[in-house]
């Protein structure tokens, strides 16, 4: 035989997965690092803002792990308390960390502009919005509602302590595949504004959008951003801009307010029979 033949997908978009911090409120992903910073200080081993996001859009826990295994922490960690950071450590820091983060979740759930109108468009287009984080379940009651105050409310929410494991691995998209009823991934477009998070998107075979600006490679404040020389904008987008598309990202974009394009792009694309 010459020839043969490969099935795919050609419909609509059905699914359009965003991350929440960075992605659609707390711009900057300030919340997590805010408090990754102080469980770190009250073991007297100060770590600096970059250390504190070097892991982001991991379990909180995982997180919390990921920056005692960096060099700088470790050695720092050594010489503070005599020996190397352990699993013991871990565990007491994310005991913390937890009541730390809830406690101020809310100073900063302010939505991202643009997350409303381009949800509106989505939905217009007949596309469900799903959701994944790495905040726990009970941190995202407290995120839903303050959204849902401000107007944005997904179809459906996957946390990492929902499935066996998150980000980088594929489960909470594929858990919202199952939730949104989808046919197939190849339809379905995840959002995040991490490395780890559009790894997840590509791990679960869906079409991915990095997020350069809004989230933590840049990690300023909206304020902050705006205020920024143009000089020193340019430098920062272009690091996170090549960041982002490094790992695989199929388009990178500043923050969610220009995302619509692209999903004009992935839908042309899906329709001429191309895949993920
Ligand atoms: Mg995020």
């Amino acid at each position: 035989m010459s020839f043969s033949y490969r099935r795919t997908y050609r419909g609509p978009i059905e699914a359009v997965l965003l991350d929440w911090a960075g992605t659609t409120m707390d711009f900057g992903c300030m919340a997590p690092a805010v408090v990754f910073v102080q469980v770190y200080e009250r073991q007297k081993v100060p770590i600096t803002m970059d250390e504190a996001r070097a892991p982001m859009g991991a379990h909180k826990k995982v997180h919390i792990q990921k920056i005692s295994q960096l060099d700088s922490v470790r050695r720092r960690w050594q010489e503070v308390r005599g020996r190397p950071p352990n699993d013991d450590d871990v565990n007491a820091m994310f005991a913390e960390f937890v009541p730390l983060q809830l406690a101020c979740l809310s100073q900063y759930s302010k939505l991202i502009p643009g997350t409303l109108e381009v949800a509106a468009e989505l939905r217009k287009r007949g596309s469900k919005i799903g959701s994944t984080t790495g905040y726990l379940s009970e941190m995202m009651k407290i995120n839903r509602e303050d959204a849902k105050r401000q107007g944005y409310e997904p179809d459906s929410t996957v946390c990492a302590s929902d499935v066996p494991a998150g980000r980088p691995y594929p489960y909470m998209c594929l858990q919202n595949a199952i939730n949104l009823k989808v046919t197939t991934v190849q339809s379905c477009v995840k959002v995040d504004d991490t490395v780890p998070g559009v790894e997840e998107g590509l791990n679960a075979g869906m079409w991915t959008v990095g997020l350069a600006v809004s989230g933590n490679e840049v990690g300023l404040p909206l304020e902050q951003w705006e205020a920024l020389p143009e000089q020193e904008k340019a430098l920062k987008r272009a690091r996170a801009y090549a960041r982002m598309h490094q790992c695989g990202a199929h388009y990178v974009v500043d923050t969610i307010a220009n995302l619509l394009p692209c999903i004009d792009d992935i839908q042309e694309r899906i329709r001429s029979g191309e895949t993920p």
